[in-house]
């Protein structure tokens, strides 16, 4: 049983409050050093960077604005932080929350009032999933934002688990090898979006949530729901990681990891003048070695490639 419960520290006993304590603290170190490494390793934010972290009221953005808070206090160069939320008028929305947060953390922020609730219901018919015209709608505003606030980077809360379940939604039901980059020009053209949590397992997000006690706003407010494909997949993903530890940060690794000879796309890979060189390649083809197609679980689980660090 983790020792990082929802329980408020006073109610615990003293045992359990110490326990509690070295176990969130060695989810903080995790967590920090997690975010740190994907800023680092993709090269996220730079001195001088202004950054918008989008805020919705969800664990996952809550905890994206809360490391980045606290990463800003020792980082080696300066960045500011500006949290925007856009109140997109769902019906029991409570708008007071985001603010008071806010302003108990001392964070500058802006909240966008925009009725992209109504929007959605005008045009959507009764019964269809909205999400898609909600989000992009979304996107457009909060690019605007992030140039009336003189953002250079726009931070999204998107964890491990959403780009690994992007990269097998898309491979199921799209038919293509596309997953959720930590970090892309928008498609404006005028900004740079990052994913600060893509190394981050969602049940530490969870946990940590829990721990710091955020004041998570329901995200069912808008009456839709995610796609019944989206919630198999997910519950896939968590289902394989219960029983084989590993496998999500092997997946999140192999998106960084491309072999484009070894797969079927003629666009990143010379396969229609492919010649043979001459030349023995050691990290070449091994097409006559069965280990590829024989590669039995217990074998493959000998090579644990985690993307985890420590
Ligand atoms: S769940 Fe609701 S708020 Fe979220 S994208 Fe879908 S329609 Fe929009």
């Amino acid at each position: 049983m983790n020792a990082v419960t929802d329980i408020p520290p006073q109610e615990l006993a003293t045992g359990d409050r110490r326990r509690q304590a070295f176990e969130a603290n060695k989810l903080s170190k995790k967590l920090h050093r997690q975010v740190g490494q994907a800023i680092a390793d993709f090269n996220m934010i730079e001195a001088g960077d202004k950054v918008m972290v989008c805020l919705s009221g969800g664990k996952d953005s809550y905890a994206l604005l809360d490391v980045l808070l606290s990463l800003r206090e020792r980082a080696p160069i300066p960045f500011d932080l500006v949290a925007v939320n856009l109140d997109q008028k769902q019906p029991g929305f409570p708008a007071h929350v985001l603010p008071q947060y806010l302003q108990s953390r001392g964070v500058p922020f802006h909240i966008e009032d925009q009725d992209t609730y109504s929007i959605v219901k005008k045009l959507v018919p009764e019964g269809q999933t909205m999400c898609s015209l909600c989000s992009r709608l979304r996107r457009g505003i909060l690019y605007r934002v992030a140039s009336e606030l003189g953002a250079s980077k726009i931070a999204l809360g998107h964890h491990r688990d959403d780009m690994v379940v992007t990269l097998l939604m898309n491979m199921f039901f799209g038919g293509r090898l596309k997953g959720m980059p930590p970090k892309l020009a928008s498609d404006d053209g005028r900004h740079v979006v990052i994913r600060p949590l893509a190394y981050v397992a969602e049940t530490d997000l969870e946990r940590w949530a829990a721990y710091r006690q955020f004041p998570i706003i329901p995200c069912t407010l808008c009456g839709s729901q995610d796609s019944l494909q989206r919630v198999q997949i997910k519950a896939m993903v968590r289902d394989w990681e219960r029983q084989y530890p590993g496998r999500t940060d092997n997946m999140l690794h192999a998106m960084g990891h491309v072999v484009p000879s070894h797969l079927m796309d003629p666009r990143l890979h010379p396969f229609r003048t492919l010649k043979a060189a001459g030349q023995p390649d050691p990290g070449g083809d091994i097409a006559f070695d069965d280990d590829e197609a024989c590669a039995s679980p217990a074998s493959a689980q000998l090579l644990p490639i985690r993307v985890e660090r420590g």
